[in-house]
């Protein structure tokens, strides 16, 4: 199991959200639940397939919760019904967090031109964007009162990342819909926002070719010479899904131990 820290609180007590991405101990959703739940928060979780339910079931009971809903977000009926029995089960919810996202392993590999399919595009597109959107927008529509809407994105959307390939090109485009969906439901009172988190040992990682380079380049090159830390990332998720993050909306926070404003490395100047 891991070990990281989150400090708790009350600072989501009376809160209730659905987050859609545990697939294990590992994941970027889990580390975000842990957090919520520490400062007060109810949580339903969905999951794709028995194999996960088995998996995910201990870790959403080890911090008190026991909603678990099963989604395809490639299913209209899968979505239908998930946001149907959250309505009956709650009613209205305050927070969304998506952490979603799929490319075939041939594709997160080699030539971007070369190796990015047309089926390829469309699936990587339809699971990593088009999901948002369309969770976006049924959640939405049970927060009465407003909200935040969180999701995940990685800086291969804004520079070219070794083996990303179509990855990037759907996480430009996740950012791309985090703005508009933030246009429209702003003025609804739901605030949405994406956290661009470093590399970190995942899953999702673990599909990309080269993922270990990705995750000792990010440590060697950043700001602070560290990992991404899920305490980081987590906290950033907590700040814009409670009231700290109150009149941020539209907005892509990089939580990569400053990663992303490196344009050179330190090493590259040490001989001139
Ligand atoms: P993860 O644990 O593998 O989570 C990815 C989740 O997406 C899994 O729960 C996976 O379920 C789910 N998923 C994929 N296809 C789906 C579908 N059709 N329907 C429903 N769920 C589906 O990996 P993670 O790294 O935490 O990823 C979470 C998010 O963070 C992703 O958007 C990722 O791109 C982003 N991110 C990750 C990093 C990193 O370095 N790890 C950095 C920046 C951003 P299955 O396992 O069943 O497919």
């Amino acid at each position: 199991m891991s070990d990281w820290q989150f400090p708790g609180g009350d600072l989501m007590k009376g809160r209730r959200g659905l987050v859609m991405g545990v697939a294990n101990d590992r994941s970027i959703a889990w580390g975000i639940s842990q957090q919520l739940a520490a400062q007060g928060a109810d949580l339903a979780f969905t999951y794709q397939g028995e194999a996960l339910e088995r998996r995910v079931r201990p870790l959403i009971e080890s911090i008190g919760m026991s909603t678990m809903i099963p989604v395809d977000v490639t299913s209209d009926t899968d979505m239908d019904a998930a946001f149907a029995k959250l309505k009956s089960l709650w009613g209205k919810i305050d927070f969304l967090v998506h952490a979603i996202a799929f490319a075939g392993k041939d594709e997160l590999q080699g030539s971007f031109v070369d190796n990015t399919t047309r089926e390829g595009f469309r699936r990587a597109m339809d699971i990593s964007v088009f999901s948002f959107v369309d969770a976006a927008k049924r959640a939405s529509a049970l927060m009465p009162d407003g909200g935040s809407v969180v999701t995940l994105t990685y800086l291969g959307a804004e520079r070219v990342v070794p083996s990303y390939n179509v990855m990037g090109v759907a996480k430009a485009g996740l950012e791309a819909a985090m703005r508009y969906a933030a246009r429209d439901l702003g003025p609804r009172g739901v605030r949405v926002n994406a956290i661009s988190a470093g590399p970190m040992r995942t899953l999702a990682m673990a599909g990309i070719r080269g993922g270990r380079q990705l995750m000792s380049t990010g440590k060697q090159w950043s700001l602070l010479k560290e990992d991404t830390s899920m305490e980081g990332v987590a906290g950033c998720a907590l700040y814009l899904l409670s009231p700290l993050g109150r009149s941020i909306a539209g907005e892509v926070i990089h939580v990569d131990a400053g990663f992303h404003v490196v344009g050179v490395p330190d090493e590259a100047g040490d001989d001139v």
